[in-house]
């Protein structure tokens, strides 16, 4: 007899909203993750959950999300009291985000560091503290829980908070867990944008997950008679932590504050909310786009709702294109990633990414999601540095005419990398999780990978075709806008396929080269070198030839006059930039040197910046 195929989702339950009139009353449901194989903890191929509380000194028991007892109910039932259910919403909220840039991004995302460090770690109960962050260093997730505040609006005073249980701060810690995977050069605050695009990106997802639920999505639509654009949880974060923190209100929300301006505003929450809201004008347009028919159709061609109840079926129509307008406005926002520069990204930058990636899958835009969200972004503010006009031709990165196609060395790696992928990617059921003998060699290096030797003919595939890519940006190092005397480090180098809305697949070799110059200038008042990145993305399509090669270069009179000046003026921008921080940082002058090189980690990181919110 044939054997059961094993499903490829696996149902587990969660609280979709912040649990703000107790854990009782929260919005409980049952969301589908990818199914795999999992050890107690749970403990899957990139996730891990260790529940060690730091507080207690003591670790709890790990749930066994194969026990047949469990599988059968669909996972544990939403619990307070039981860090079993803790780990595994925990588990599954990350599962979940993980598979969103699983799909957007056309690749499995490899979450390991290095050979050592395979899994991310989450700590659901890791301190006793009013902050969750995610530590680079230590490659996880940390989740602190507290006591509410006696004024807690609609939290029981004093009742204990778990921010392992908010769907929001779990997807928001992960996405900067992933972003961090797929840039490592987004934690240096290079300029004012930088932290903040990390934030309101890790927002944006986290917010937009929230129509993937659809009771969620069909009682608010209901509620607020298809207006998205009021005050509903769907669109606000955290609404828990928010008042448990005494804040009042939630956390943040994806309307913005309409006077703040990216010139006034430094605080890189606030920031990034600006950024938050222009996406999110994007998108409250194409949706109000999609459901004009099918308003017009239900109200006899007026356009006007009559008062009271939503009709059942409309509404539930509406729904269902509000998620499915969202689920493509995030999909277009992660897409995005591969069409960044590796260093010092300005929210302009991400514009010219988004509208370059969603236009080379989907040209027509059927949707017109790219002229809305061209537009949110205008009315927020946000320009492309070295743009003309905000029309789409020029919006979009120039595509590339000067460079030569791919090495045949290349070429020939190119194909075994295609089908490491695509079997990575393809290959999610269970049952191949379990027959699949060890990983496939395509583990991203800890550090950028050096390629001063030539690796040896047995080598893996990933060390040969870094070394083939570096040797490729070492010939062509001017037209990459790379400096041909400075070390060029391979970044990261991924196969992709992504499905068009016409049902086109593309695919993709995408990579990142950068350089740190270290030695060329020193600061003159401080003593110590100023140490500048820059850095190339090529996209390369299936035939070898380079597509796109997105560049922030450094300071070359060898490049052409306009790349060598804008690479002169990010510079300038970026010192004066750290300045206003050591302006205001009353231990600055009594820094060491040591102290000096790493002051601007120090001043702005993931755990400090969340500890205020
Ligand atoms: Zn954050």
């Amino acid at each position: 007899m044939q054997p059961i195929a094993w499903p490829s989702t696996r149902p587990l339950k969660i609280y979709a909203t912040d649990p703000t009139k107790g854990y009782e009353e929260a919005l409980k449901i049952t969301i589908a993750v990818e199914n795999e194989e999992l050890k107690a903890g749970p403990i899957g191929e990139r996730l891990e959950v260790v529940d060690y509380d730091g507080h207690a000194k003591t670790f709890y028991d790990a749930v066994d999300l194969d026990d047949p007892a469990i599988l059968m109910q669909g996972g544990l039932d939403p619990s307070e009291a039981d860090p079993r259910f803790h780990q595994q919403m925990v588990y599954a909220v990350a599962s979940r985000t993980l598979s969103n840039f699983d799909r957007a991004l056309g690749r499995r995302i490899d979450l390991a560091r290095g050979s050592r460090r395979t899994r991310l770690r989450l700590l659901p109960h890791a301190f006793r503290g009013r902050n969750a962050f995610y530590d680079s260093k230590l490659h996880a997730v940390l989740f602190g829980y507290f006591n509410a505040d006696a004024d807690a609006g609609t939290n029981i005073p004093a009742q204990k908070i778990y921010t392992c249980l908010s769907h929001d701060i779990i997807a928001h810690e992960m996405t900067h867990a992933i972003v961090d995977r797929l840039r490592r050069y987004f934690l240096e605050p290079t300029n004012a944008d930088v932290l903040a695009f990390h934030e309101g990106f890790s927002d944006i997802v986290a917010l937009f997950q929230h129509f993937s639920f659809p009771n969620l999505v069909d009682r608010e639509i209901q509620r607020r008679r298809g207006d998205l654009q009021q005050p509903t949880v769907l669109i606000e974060l955290a609404q828990q932590f928010g008042f448990a923190t005494g804040s009042g209100k939630s956390l943040r929300s994806a309307l913005g504050d309409s006077s703040a301006t990216l010139a006034t505003t430094t605080e890189v929450h606030d920031r990034g909310a600006i950024l938050v809201a222009a996406v999110f004008d994007g998108f409250f347009q194409t949706y109000r786009t999609r459901i004009r028919d099918l308003v017009r159709i239900a109200t006899g061609g007026s356009g006007e709702l009559p008062p009271g109840d939503l009709q059942p079926d409309l509404a539930r129509l509406v729904a269902s294109e509000a998620s499915r307008t969202a689920q493509r406005q995030l999909d277009m926002c992660i897409r995005a990633f591969d069409y960044l520069p590796p260093v010092d990204i300005t929210f302009g930058d991400y514009l010219r990414a988004l509208v370059t990636a969603d236009f080379e899958l989907n040209p027509d835009d059927p949707w017109g999601q790219r002229s809305a969200l061209i537009e949110g972004f205008r009315s927020r503010g946000i320009y492309p540095e070295g743009v003309t006009s905000l029309a789409e031709e020029s919006l979009r990165w120039p595509t590339v005419t000067n460079l030569p196609p791919l090495t045949d060395s290349l070429q020939d790696l190119l194909p075994q990398l295609l089908r490491i992928e695509a079997d990575r990617f393809s290959q999610r059921t269970r049952e191949a999780e379990v027959t699949r003998t060890g990983r496939p060699g395509l583990s991203a290096p800890e550090e950028d990978a050096d390629e001063t030797v030539p690796p040896q003919p047995g080598e893996d595939i990933s060390k040969r075709l870094a070394w083939a890519l570096s040797s490729y940006a070492r010939d062509n190092a001017l037209q990459l806008l790379l400096d041909p005397g400075l070390k060029i480090a391979v970044s990261g180098f991924n196969a992709v396929f992504r499905v068009a809305s016409s049902g086109r697949l593309l695919i993709e070799l995408v990579a990142q080269f950068v350089q740190t110059d270290r030695s060329s200038e020193v600061d003159a008042l401080l003593g110590i070198p100023i140490e500048k990145r820059g850095g190339t993305t090529i996209i390369v399509g299936v035939d070898g030839t380079v597509r796109y090669a997105i560049a922030k270069p450094l300071p070359n009179p060898a490049l052409p006059q306009p790349a060598n000046a804008s690479a002169i003026s990010r510079l300038e921008r970026q010192k004066s930039f750290i300045s206003q921080f050591d302006a205001r940082d009353p231990l600055f002058p009594y820094m060491s040197p040591d102290q000096l090189r790493a002051r601007m980690s120090a001043r702005m990181n993931l755990r400090a910046l969340h500890g205020g919110s």
